[in-house]
């Protein structure tokens, strides 16, 4: 079992709640509806690829896209009641790749079929280190980028997300009663893309740090 690091304490995430189409132009970009409520879906815990271990891909045909996120670190059990103590229930912060079988994803999503293989394959969650959340100026906007061998892919803007990380936590609460070390991978911006092996990819936020994989 994996165990995230924040300050002094030592965190086992349970699980890991993914966010599904949090920003419009990400929305627009795979021709999809603008949800009404987030899209929620899991993956398991052994999917996560800390940092300083190697990312190797899934042996299946088709495109892996890269989706760099906001990652949340739970640090206390139960319901938030409102949006306002909502944040209260965040004890770090962190990006992560929501990595996504895009082929097979859209194969899927055509037959209206789960996910799963799509998203919870195993090494499909690389995660950065925590910061604390305390450590980070402005919450409410925090901005992060990917670049795939030099190139940058993707830029994001938690400001611009269609559910800000409150209403997220709110949502989720009324289907789990979230628990310390569970994560929260909060969607991601337009930009996606294919990354294919001996790709450099480095994820990066002014606030939280620099972390960075090579495919094998
Ligand atoms: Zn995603």
């Amino acid at each position: 079992m994996i165990t995230l690091r924040l300050g002094d304490r030592d965190l086992e995430p349970q699980r890991i709640f993914c966010i599904g189409r949090n920003y419009a132009a990400h929305v627009e970009e795979l021709a999809n509806e603008r949800p009404g409520s987030p899209v929620v879906f899991m993956k398991p815990p052994h999917c996560l690829v800390p940092v300083g271990t190697p990312l190797t891909l899934p042996n299946r045909a088709g495109a892996v896209h890269h989706e760099v996120e906001l990652v949340l670190l739970i640090g206390r059990s139960g319901r938030p009641a409102d949006i306002d103590d909502a944040w209260d229930f965040v004890a770090g912060v962190s990006l992560g790749l929501d990595l996504t079988l895009r082929d097979l994803q859209a194969d899927l999503k055509a037959r209206g079929l789960p996910w799963e293989p799509a998203k919870a394959f195993e090494s499909s969650a690389p995660v950065g280190e925590f910061v604390p959340v305390e450590s980070i100026p402005d919450r409410d906007r925090i901005l992060f980028d990917c670049t795939v061998r030099g190139e940058l892919r993707q830029r994001g803007d938690t400001g611009l997300m269609l559910f800000g990380v409150p209403t997220l936590l709110v949502e989720l609460g009324r289907t789990w009663s979230l628990l310390p070390g569970d994560l929260v991978f909060t969607g991601t911006p337009a930009g996606v893309g294919p990354i294919e092996s001996g790709d450099r990819i480095e994820i990066s936020s002014p606030a939280i740090g620099h972390f960075s994989w090579t495919v094998r």
